[in-house]
């Protein structure tokens, strides 16, 4: 069916699941990760993007916060910039764990696939697998080269954030040496568990995250610097992966309840994309049990609901002004 709906709807749908899911209590920053503990529980923010560069901000959407695992989403699209996605398919795996995002048991229960780039023993693998290999330094600059690609601005490491994740990732440290017994790390071991600590420590704002969804929402081309940031094939094999593994072990919930494909960070980060109509993107602190943020679930979910949009309606969207 063909279906229409205006900008000005669009804002009004943002602006009322913001205010709605802002008197939400409930959930706690996690903690697990020092730093996240400290974070301003009461900040929010709700940014929306269209593929011709419209975008709607409610909140604190300028506020730079963790990106933690929303940093699986670039760095997956990279590996298959690099390797194509049958490669990154073959070295990785497309598969949902069901599991929470640091499974081990997940690894143990398929040791010939660290199963996605979207949980935390496939996004090791990931960045084992980026080029150039064997230099730190390089392939460090190509993940946030293809994160500034992608959101059209440049993400700022938050370095006290970088150094308490990296004195407390031990569960991270025995994922990649189990990945490496099972040959599933493409460089050095030590290397790319630092580079992937590094990456999850990056600070990035709800509007930039909103570019990035928007650009995989447009096969590739980012709304606001108009380049083409990936091939359009990668598209949906991004979003695929989004929808499969985004929310962890919640990921069939959320998808059957929202609609839309996305992606959670423990930063509070939630990015979701609406293939051809939108990007959107949330973040506020407090998580519930399987690490997703309890206010921004709750703005997304809404905001599709009050369109009535969702990716399964098999609906054709256009957006006029
Ligand atoms: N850096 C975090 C970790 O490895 C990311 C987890 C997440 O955001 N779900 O545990």
């Amino acid at each position: 069916m063909n279906k229409t709906i205006t900008k000005s709807q669009i804002e009004g749908a943002a602006r009322e699941a913001y205010s709605h899911a802002a008197g939400l209590s409930g959930g706690a920053n996690a903690d697990y990760i020092p730093f996240l503990a400290n974070i301003n529980p009461r900040l929010f923010g709700l940014s929306v993007m269209l593929p011709d560069g419209t975008s709607f901000n409610f909140g604190d959407t300028d506020y730079s916060f963790g990106i933690e695992s929303i940093s699986k989403v670039p760095t997956a699209i990279l590996a298959m910039r690099q390797h194509t996605p049958a490669g990154v398919l073959n070295e990785i795996g497309a598969d949902a764990t069901g599991l929470p995002f640091n499974s081990i048991f997940a690894i143990l229960l398929e040791n010939d696939h660290p199963s996605t780039p979207l949980v935390n023993a496939g996004a090791i693998s990931a960045c084992s697998m980026i080029d150039p290999k064997g230099d730190a330094d390089a392939k460090w600059n190509a993940i946030t080269q293809n994160i500034t690609d992608l959101c059209g601005s440049a993400p700022v490491l938050i370095d006290e954030l970088y150094k308490s994740e990296s004195a407390t990732n031990f569960n991270n440290r025995a994922i990649t040496w189990l990945l490496k017994n099972y040959n599933r790390i493409y460089d050095d071991p030590d290397m790319s568990l630092d580079l992937y600590t590094r990456q999850c420590s990056l600070g990035i704002t709800s509007s930039q995250l909103a570019v990035m969804a928007a650009t995989i929402a447009s096969g590739g081309v980012n709304p606001l610097t108009g380049k083409q940031a990936f091939e359009p094939a990668i598209a949906p094999k991004i979003t695929t992966l989004i929808a499969t593994v985004g929310f962890y072990q919640h990921s069939g919930d959320w998808l059957y309840t929202s609609g839309i494909p996305a992606k959670s960070g423990v930063g509070g980060g939630v990015l979701g994309v609406l293939p051809g109509v939108l990007g959107i993107a949330a973040f506020a602190p407090p998580l519930d049990s399987a690490g997703n943020s309890v206010k921004a679930q709750a703005a997304v979910r809404e905001f599709m609901q009050i369109l009535g949009l969702g990716i399964m309606n098999g609906d054709r969207v256009t957006v006029t002004d």
